[in-house]
């Protein structure tokens, strides 16, 4: 029983250890702010509740880890070898669910931007991407 819940536990704090606050948003949250965006975070109110909000623009950047929400193509969004099926249907599921949520965010009239944790090594066309997203910053 004790070790049942510990693993919930456990995995409950994983959850929320991906989902906030990664190192992967830590960068974006950092370049956004550097060149001179103000931004709030984590609207809870929103489908997906979107990591970076711009709410009088109606625009929301999502930063997504390419192992959980398996982006496609990419060499970090790995199988993991055991448990494949288990794994496939999961990755399958996070994605229809991402998809989802845009879906209801842009059918609300938001604009959204996803960037991938691969993307993040190239900062100088990241801050292009961005610029071009959010337009001019006053
Ligand atoms: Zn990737």
């Amino acid at each position: 029983m004790v070790d049942r819940l510990s693993a919930k536990r456990r995995s409950w704090l994983m959850s929320r250890v991906r989902r906030e606050n990664t190192a992967p948003e830590l960068s974006v949250r950092r370049l956004i702010s550097a060149i001179g965006y103000r931004y709030r975070l984590h609207a809870p109110e929103l489908p997906g509740r979107p990591d970076i909000v711009f709410r009088k623009t109606k625009k929301v950047i999502f930063v997504h880890g390419c192992f959980w929400h398996h982006h496609i193509g990419c060499r970090l969004a790995t199988i993991p070898k055991s448990r494949t099926g288990f794994w496939r249907a999961k990755f399958s599921r996070n994605r229809a669910r991402d998809a989802a949520i845009l879906e209801r965010l842009e059918s609300g009239g938001w604009r959204t931007l996803t960037i991938w944790q691969c993307q993040i090594r190239d900062l100088c066309s990241l801050e292009k991407r961005i610029r071009a997203f959010l337009g001019p910053s006053r």
